[in-house]
C-alpha cells in the first residue's frame, strides 16, 4: 500500500507484451509506440501525444516545451513538480516556481489570479505556465471537476497564459466522477498521465498536446536523453492498461472507502478526505506506524510528520484490504 507503482504485470499484460510489433521509435518506426501514442491522444482529446519514461519527464517536457528560462510557472506548494522533482524546473528550465497553497492540494482561481505577473514590468519573471495536479497526490487524491478545471482554464486564457495538467493520476480522477479524461484535460494545453500507477503497466507515461507542443516536446525528449528504441514492448503494456484497466480504478476506489470506512467505525482519524484510492490516516508517530505494519505484513508510508499514506491498486484484493484494515486495527494507535 506504499503506492500504486508497486503492481506486478498481469499474465495477459506480458503476453501482449511478448507479442508487440516493433521498430526502431526513435526513427518515428515503432508501430506499437504510434498505436499507444494515437490512443493518448484519444483519451485525452488531443490532437497528439508523446510516450516518455516517466511522469517526471512528462511534465519536465510540458513545462520546457511552453516557457523559456526565467519565466514563472504556478503550482502547489505540495505539488509533484515543485516537491518531489528535486528541483528539476530551476536546473534543467531555468524557471521560477511560484508555489500557492490550498486545501487537499488544489489550487484556487482567485489565488492563481493574484499570484499572476504579467510580462511588461522588467523587474519581474513573467508567467507563463500554471499547473495543476488532477489527482492531488499529497492532497489525498482529491480532484478537481471539469467545472473547476474550466473556471482555472478561462482565466488562464485570460491572461494569455499555458495550462498544464499533472495528470498522473487522471484516470482516477475520471473514473471517480463519471467523466472522460477528454473533458478533464479540455482547459488545459497539456496533460500528462502515468500508466505505470493505478493502470498497472511496468513503465511509462504519456503527454498529450496540440501537434506543435508535442513536436517540440518530441525534441525535448531526445535531449534528455529520453528517446527509446524498441520501447514497442513496454508500449503493448500500456495498450492493454488502458484497454483492461480504466474501468477496475472504480474497484481501487471502492475499497478506499470500505477500508477507511472500518477505520473510521474504529476511532482512526483521516486529516483529509478520500475520494479516490489514497487514504490518509492521522498518525501521532507515522514512522513507528509504518515500522509496526511492517513487522505484520502491511507496506504503508510516512507522509508527513502527521499521516501515513496507503494507496490502493489492482493488485490489492478483497481479502487483501480487509487483512490491511484488521493490522491496521492492532497498531493504531499504540
Ligand atoms: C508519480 C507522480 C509523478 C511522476 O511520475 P513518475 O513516473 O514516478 O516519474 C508526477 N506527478 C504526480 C502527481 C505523481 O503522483
Amino acid at each position: 500500500m506504499r503506492s500504486d507503482t508497486v503492481t506486478q504485470p498481469s499474465k495477459a499484460m506480458r503476453a501482449a507484451m511478448a507479442n508487440a510489433v516493433v521498430g526502431d521509435d526513435v526513427f518515428g518506426e515503432d508501430a506499437t509506440v504510434n498505436q499507444l501514442e494515437a490512443l493518448a491522444a484519444e483519451h485525452a482529446g488531443k490532437e497528439a501525444a508523446l510516450y516518455l519514461p516517466t511522469g517526471v519527464m512528462a511534465n519536465l517536457t510540458a513545462f520546457l516545451a511552453q516557457s523559456k528560462p526565467g519565466d514563472t510557472v504556478i503550482l502547489h506548494e505540495n505539488a509533484h513538480p515543485y516537491r518531489f522533482e528535486a528541483a528539476n524546473l530551476a536546473r534543467f528550465g531555468g524557471l521560477l516556481t511560484r508555489p500557492l497553497g490550498g486545501p487537499q492540494g488544489k489550487l484556487a482561481p482567485a489565488d492563481i489570479q493574484a499570484a499572476i505577473e504579467r510580462g511588461d514590468n522588467p523587474h519581474l519573471s513573467p508567467t507563463t505556465v500554471v499547473s495543476i495536479e488532477n489527482t492531488t497526490n499529497i492532497g489525498g487524491g482529491a480532484f478537481y471537476t471539469p467545472a473547476e478545471v474550466h473556471a482555472i482554464g478561462a482565466l488562464c486564457a485570460e491572461a494569455n497564459l499555458r495550462l498544464h495538467c499533472d495528470g498522473a493520476r487522471i484516470f482516477n480522477a475520471a473514473v471517480a466522477q463519471g467523466c472522460t479524461v477528454a473533458e478533464l484535460a479540455a482547459p488545459c494545453h497539456s496533460v500528462s498521465f502515468c500508466l505505470s500507477k493505478g493502470l498497472g503497466a511496468p513503465v511509462g507515461s504519456m503527454l498529450a498536446s496540440d501537434a506543435a507542443t508535442i513536436g517540440e516536446a518530441r525534441r525535448l525528449r531526445k535531449q534528455l536523453g529520453g528517446g527509446m528504441r524498441q520501447a514497442g514492448i513496454v508500449a503493448a503494456a500500456g495498450i492493454h492498461a488502458l484497454e483492461y484497466h480504466v474501468a477496475d480504478l472504480a474497484e481501487d476506489h471502492r475499497r478506499a472507502r470500505e477500508f477507511r470506512a472500518q477505520l473510521e467505525s474504529a476511532g482512526i482519524s483521516f486529516p483529509l478526505p478520500s475520494p479516490t484510492n489514497i487514504v490518509m490516516v492521522a498518525s501521532a508517530d507515522p514512522e513507528g506506524h509504518v515500522n509496526r505494519l511492517r513487522e505484520r505484513g502491511v507496506l504503508a508510508l510516512a507522509a508527513g510528520p502527521e499521516s501515513v499514506r496507503a494507496v490502493f491498486h489492482r493488485d490489492i484484493s478483497d481479502a487483501g484490504a480487509a487483512r490491511a484494515a484488521e493490522v491496521f486495527l492492532t497498531v493504531w494507535p499504540g
